[in-house]
């Protein structure tokens, strides 16, 4: 014969449960199995497990013998309390809560002080107190009403104000007995008109009170027992716990159990009722921290009416109660051992503290992480564990400035978060107009439709970065994360007037030249005004958990830097070296570009050679700064890779001056016309003065123009096609090196070649190097330790991995360009696309942040088992500040990620947690 099915677990003096039976018991009734197995005052009760949840839902009813299994349960709790369900001389009152296997704060129901009626309500009095045993009748009366028969709660609200103005008094518990026993009159008739007019139609509980016959409150209080039971597993698919399920991803198949429980009163005088955390979890201070409410049950701390007192203030009230606090929050945390958030009850009547709930309690990213090195160094967790109970995302948000989200905001566009952090500063659409506001000190955010070489010097003056267009890769974002500048790009919803003078959102609203905002690179938003802000907070604490990290972790991390400041900052931030320093991007500062621009634009060799010069003095004075920051260090310097349109003059302001220069000329009435208005005769005065020069310049961008820059005359190529450019660079490091050398400095450069597709490439290139390096370190009289390595950035390049190993020492995956050629998404407009996308559940993640596993990563799988052990291999795109992505490198057997200096801490956290997942399995 099969045994029975057990669907209820007890809890009190006799246990059948355990806090490892939260899948069967959810997570309310496994800890107050647990707790009470630790001997701590629990209120008997029992679980009935989420498998009847699960049933009731694929079957359309209950197991059979559930109800048997309930009554039996409840005569066991009679049994050791000595008191009955539904007694009058002698009653039990129970409460029925949901609680599911994983944490859905406030989204399921809960019903208090069931068993009550006109009988019961009198002998009650005699156990807690006439004013107790009315006030838990009426507040059983609302819930009941609300919970199981959908009444709106403000429709019992409506009547307690009024009894409230009556009395004159400001809160519920200051009204006198008599208006209690009105209150439960009017209230039951409330119930009853309802059930008149309106019963409920469909569900669990439509169908008992249709079976039952039910046409007011019921005073049977197992009829109330079994309804309240109804209402709880229906509240598992109420359209608020559906939409939070769904937000957090949480599975619809695990149900609710539901948790049936003996009340103690809090309602009473002498009486209270409070949550409690272990440790302060704002700050994650070692102190008891919460709220106490006075005379009160649960659902009074929750609705907010009454403010609650500070924890500490039950100290000088109930002196003995709150030691006994003390000593069980001590317990719970070195039971559980992690912070613990539990809900106790003073019950006045019987002057005894209860423990009705304990769970692992939320913290802000601060506390998590002071709390994980406290524990840690406290013996009560392992250092291993300490890495793995903070989230990488948490140290994320510490390292920046944020917007504090409890004050109201007023956002008005939305776009793609590039840069984390916010910023606050007024509006500027012209790149030179932020340089000359920031001298001022203004701070100042830029808003460009998207931005390019040009715009650096403002980029570089502006507290924060807005565009219209790009993505999380585009020019915008790459360069502000290196900076640690807070982005938000491709905001499509905000329109950049064609002057410049203001932008207009989607809704209407104009921003103009001036005017304050707030964005935030975190979650995208564009908040109009100056938001309120919380500052980075860099804890000692978290210097040290990144220490452990560091020592666990098998994943190497290191820094996209291209300035000396950035390489200090990415070293202060734990990176073990640079694994790309762009070449390119060292050109943006002042007097540069200029000097780039007529590297690009010379149209001979002598020309170039000559630009080329004058570069490399910069070139050398750069490589020494960051050797030096680095020194004992792998510094990655990758040869140029300027896509052109990055670098080329404006070609639509190319244009324009052409036609002025037309016009002038050609044009002699237009011309008067033009001269003789102030706005134009500077321009048109200064144009001439560099007609020879803008013609040339207009005739060589129409030449090099390309229709498609990402895949064009770019990276390697570009060496390949004029090796003089790479033999300036490769010189100016190998200076720089020997340089350092010479003084007894440890330097370890590392020469990357960008964008290859073909082992020729390599052979060639890595030739060309080879011969450069050796000539200097002859000229120079000393040798230094190089490597010679390619960016794999290419689906070719990625297939063909061993080949290029031949000619190579260490592989970087370039992964920005690597998920550009592969998805055929466009870095630089891939915004609308991905909106699309996204929101039509065609991806999942932004492939720009989240790798694409299953097609860019399978590639990179490829690649790495093709060419391991014959390569050292790193990552180098914004996928090596990802988390999710550092696991899937750190799983194929990378030896390193490389990402922007303020990502250097998430990456580290990554690496330890996914070493240490890896050796759990
Ligand atoms: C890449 O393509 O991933 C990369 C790091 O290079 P860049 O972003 O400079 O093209
Ligand atoms: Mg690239």
């Amino acid at each position: 014969m099969s045994r029975k099915r057990k669907y209820v677990y007890l809890f009190g003096e006799r246990t059948e449960g355990n806090a490892g039976m939260r899948d069967l018991l959810g997570g309310k009734g496994a800890n107050l199995a647990e707790m009470s197995l630790m001997g701590l005052p629990v209120p008997p009760g029992f679980t009935i497990t989420t498998e009847v949840c699960r049933e009731y839902y694929s079957k359309g009813k209950y197991p059979p013998g559930l109800e048997e299994q309930i009554k039996e349960a409840m005569r066991e709790i009679e049994k050791q309390l000595g008191r009955r369900f539904g007694d009058p001389d002698n009653p039990l009152l129970v409460s029925v809560r949901s609680g599911a296997p994983v944490s859905m704060p406030g989204m399921m129901d809960t019903i208090l002080n069931l068993g009550m009626n006109d009988e019961v309500v009198r002998g009650l009095s005699k156990l807690i107190g006439e004013r107790a045993a009315w006030d838990s009748y009426r507040r059983l009366l609302s819930m009941f009403g609300n919970v199981v028969l959908g009444i709106p709660h403000e429709e019992f609200e409506k009547v307690l104000s009024k009894k409230r103005d009556e009395e004159n008094v400001e809160f519920d518990h200051q009204l006198s007995t008599s208006s209690l026993k009105e209150l439960v009159n009017e209230y039951k008739e409330l119930i009853k008109s309802k059930l008149l007019r309106n019963p409920p139609s469909s569900g669990i509980v439509a169908n008992r009170i249709k079976e039952r016959e039910i046409v007011e409150f019921p005073q049977n209080p197992w009829e109330q027992l079994l309804l309240a039971i109804d209402a709880v597993i229906s509240s598992w698919n109420n359209p608020r716990a559906v939409e939070y399920r769904k937000e957090e991803r949480i599975s619809d198949k695990l149900c609710t159990a539901v948790n049936i429980q003996a009340m103690v009163f809090g309602n009473t005088e002498g009486g209270g009722t409070g949550v409690c955390f272990t440790r302060n979890v704002e700050t994650g201070e070692k102190e008891l921290y919460g709220e106490f409410l006075p005379n009160a049950q649960g659902e009074d701390v929750v609705a907010g009416v009454r403010t609650p007192l500070p924890i500490k203030e039950m100290e000088k009230m109930f002196p003995d109660i709150y030691r006994e606090l003390l000593e069980i929050g001590e317990k719970l945390e070195k039971h559980y051992r992690d912070v613990q958030d539990f809900e106790f009850t003073i019950d006045g009547s019987l002057r005894k503290l209860f423990i009705l709930q304990t769970r692992t309690a939320k913290r802000t990213p601060r506390a998590a992480v002071k709390i994980a090195v406290d524990m840690a160094k406290e013996g009560l967790i392992s250092k291993e564990e300490a890495i793995m109970r903070v989230e990488p995302d948490q140290i994320d948000k510490l390292l920046h400035p944020r917007i504090d989200e409890s004050k109201e905001l007023r956002v008005i566009a939305k776009g793609i978060p590039a840069s984390p952090g916010a910023a606050s500063g007024i509006v500027v659409f012209d790149p030179d107009r932020a340089e000359e506001l920031r001298e001022k000190g203004e701070e100042v955010i830029l808003v460009r439709p998207e931005t390019s070489a040009d715009d650096v010097h403002g980029i570089k003056s502006s507290v924060g970065v807005l565009t219209a267009k790009g993505g999380r890769t585009s020019h915008a974002a790459v360069v502000t994360r290196g900076w640690g500048i807070p982005c938000v790009v491709g905001c499509e919803e905000m329109r950049i007037d064609d002057k410049g003078k203001y932008f207009e959102t989607e809704s209407g609203v104009i921003v103009k030249e001036g005017e304050r905002i707030t964005i935030d690179g975190t979650t995208g938003n564009v908040i109009l005004g100056k938001a309120p802000m919380l500052p980075p907070e860099i804890t000692p604490e978290m210097k040290e958990l990144l220490g452990w990290a560091t020592e666990i972790s098998e994943l190497e991390v290191r820094a996209n830097a291209d300035t000396p400041e950035d390489a200090r900052k990415a070293r202060e931030f734990g990176a073990k070296g640079i694994g790309l320093c762009r070449t390119e991007h060292m050109f943006f500062g002042e007097g540069r570009i200029e000097r780039m621009r007529k590297v690009i634009m010379a149209m001979n060799e002598k020309e170039r050679r000559k630009a080329l010069r004058e570069l490399m003095f910069y070139q050398i004075e750069d490589f020494k700064k960051i050797f030096n920051e680095m020194e004992g260090l792998p510094v990655t310097i990758r040869l140029l890779d300027p896509p052109l349109h990055e670098f080329l003059p404006n070609p639509q302001e190319l244009l324009e001056k052409v036609i002025l220069l037309k016009i002038h000329k050609d044009f002699p009435s237009i011309r008067e016309e033009l001269m003789n208005r102030k706005e134009y005769r500077g321009i048109i005065e200064e144009i001439l003065s560099r007609e020879s020069e803008i013609m040339e310049e207009y005739e060589r961008v129409k030449t090099l123009e390309e229709k498609n820059p990402m895949m064009g005359f770019r990276g390697c190529r570009l060496g390949i096609a004029y090796p003089e450019i790479f033999e300036m660079q490769v010189e100016a490091i190998m200076r720089a090196a020997c340089s350092l050398k010479k003084e007894g400095r440890e330097v370890y450069p590392e020469i990357m070649v960008p964008l290859t597709m073909h082992e020729s490439e390599m052979k060639i290139l890595r030739e060309l190097i080879e011969e450069v390096a050796e000539r200097v370190m002859r000229e120079e009289g000393v040798r230094v330790h190089y490597t010679i390595g390619t960016m794999i950035e290419t689906p070719r390049a990625a297939i063909v991995g061993d080949k290029l190993a031949e000619y190579s020492d260490f592989f970087s995956f370039g992964t920005n360009d690597l998920t550009q050629m592969t998805m055929a998404l466009s870095r630089d407009d891939y915004g609308p696309i991905i909106t699309q996308y996204l929101e039509k559940e065609i991806l999942e993640e932004d492939p720009f942040f989240t790798l694409d596993l299953e097609g860019v990563g399978e590639l990179i799988k490829i690649c790495v088992e093709k060419s391991k052990g014959k390569v050292k291999i790193g990552v180098c795109g914004e996928h090596g500040g990802d988390p999710r992505s550092i696991r899937f490198f750190h799983e194929i057997g990378v030896d390193y990620v490389s990402c922007s200096p303020y990502r250097v801490p998430v990456a580290i956290l990554s690496g330890a947690r996914s070493t240490l997942e890896s050796k759990r399995r």
